[in-house]
């Protein structure tokens, strides 16, 4: 830190040079981050200083809390849900685990997921010393149910699916990893981090949510394709005795109790959340939806013209090729088994897809 200040000026000269070596939103076909809708970018600095660690200082923001979780809660077929507004899917999973490790009190408690499942369950596990028992998935991707059943045991505290897995864009059979969670009186958490704002918009998918009845607990990240500020993310649960098994005893607050991860927390990005969902309505998300999902078919089959090969058929907006070459500036990712990925989020629009196939075009027609 140098000792005198610097202008504005400098200090702004400063900073948008270092914006300007960012990447062009328009070239990044490997996020599933997008640009924030205006309507969310407005809520987030109208609630820029609020904080949500201490709600009794914030009344109101923490009501909108209360109202995003309601109306998710409501779109994921639970008009009484508890949760809180997190920091994203990374934080929502940890917390469902550990939800399900101090719910079942084992004394060597493992966690059951799919091999698709996101590393943050990695992260989840290791800070809650869980084994995590990896499923292998089939060849859609999808977790093995017949293998789901031989890795648990007296010990499993917990059972995972991913509505829209990050990197192949599938569901996991819920329902079926539901009847398990029933049967055996497992928690079952579903992660649908990315699918989650996208299934309940389409005419048609897998089942995931609470009208399952052995889902105990589903994560969703607004800040994905629920186009709000950074950092968003929501963690839905079915009972709230689940979450208040968290409460740890917070003497200087205004509350006197608290199941969150994070002390301080942000107020602004659940407004921008929330602003998004009332502005928007069930009949704009699904125009959002369709549209990316539209633009994720023409992208398929413009790639197949060219000798792309479609790895599996997706259920939301992600779409895997075997890989090959991709010219630059386009930023595309790969598949922890070398796939080539490309996630058409709404800043991926019709005339982006078009101009990525016409270079596609060039190097490969
Ligand atoms: C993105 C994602 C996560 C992690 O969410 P962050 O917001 O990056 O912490 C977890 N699970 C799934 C399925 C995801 O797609």
């Amino acid at each position: 830190m140098n000792e005198k200040g610097c202008s504005e000026d400098t200090l702004f000269e400063y900073l948008s040079g270092k914006k300007g070596e960012d990447m062009n939103p328009s070239r990044i076909l490997s996020s599933m981050c997008t640009i924030p809708h205006p309507v969310a970018v407005r809520a987030h600095i109208m609630f820029i200083e609020t904080n949500l660690g201490d709600p009794g200082l914030f009344r109101g923001t923490s009501s909108l809390e209360q109202i995003l979780i309601e109306r998710l809660g409501n779109l994921y077929s639970l008009p009484k849900a508890s949760g809180y507004a997190t920091s994203g899917g990374t934080e929502s999973n940890i917390q469902a685990l550990r939800m399900a490790k101090t719910l079942a009190d084992k004394k060597r408690p493992n966690v059951v997921l799919p091999e698709s499942a996101h590393f943050s369950f990695k992260k989840a596990c290791d800070i809650l010393c869980l084994e995590m028992r990896s499923i292998p998935v089939d060849d859609d991707f999808r977790i093995d149910i017949e293998r789901t059943k031989e890795a648990i045991d007296d010990q499993t505290c917990c059972l995972v699916g991913i509505a829209g897995t990050t990197e192949y864009g599938v569901v996991d059979p819920i329902p079926a990893l539901s009847d398990i969670a029933v049967d055996s009186g497992i928690f079952l958490h579903v992660d649908a981090a990315f699918g989650g704002m996208v299934l309940p918009f389409m005419d048609d998918h897998t089942p995931f949510d609470f009208a399952l009845p052995g889902v105990s607990s589903l994560a969703v990240d607004p800040h994905k394709m629920g186009m709000s500020t950074i950092p968003a993310g929501c963690l839905i649960v079915r009972e709230s005795e689940s979450i208040s098994s968290l409460s740890v005893e917070t003497p200087y607050l205004t509350v006197k109790q608290e199941f969150t991860l994070s002390g301080t927390r942000p107020g602004a990005p659940v407004a921008g959340a929330l602003a998004v969902l009332e502005y928007l309505g069930r009949e704009g998300m699904r125009a959002v939806v369709h549209g990316c999902m539209k633009n994720t078919w023409r992208l398929i089959d413009g790639m197949g013209t060219f000798g792309f090969r479609r790895v599996v058929t997706p259920e939301v907006n992600v779409a895997t090729f075997l890989p090959r070459e991709i010219p630059a500036p386009w930023q595309v990712s790969w598949t922890r088994r070398g796939h080539l990925r490309i996630v058409c989020m709404p800043h991926v629009t019709a005339g982006v897809i078009e101009s990525f196939l016409e270079d596609i075009g060039e190097k490969y027609a």
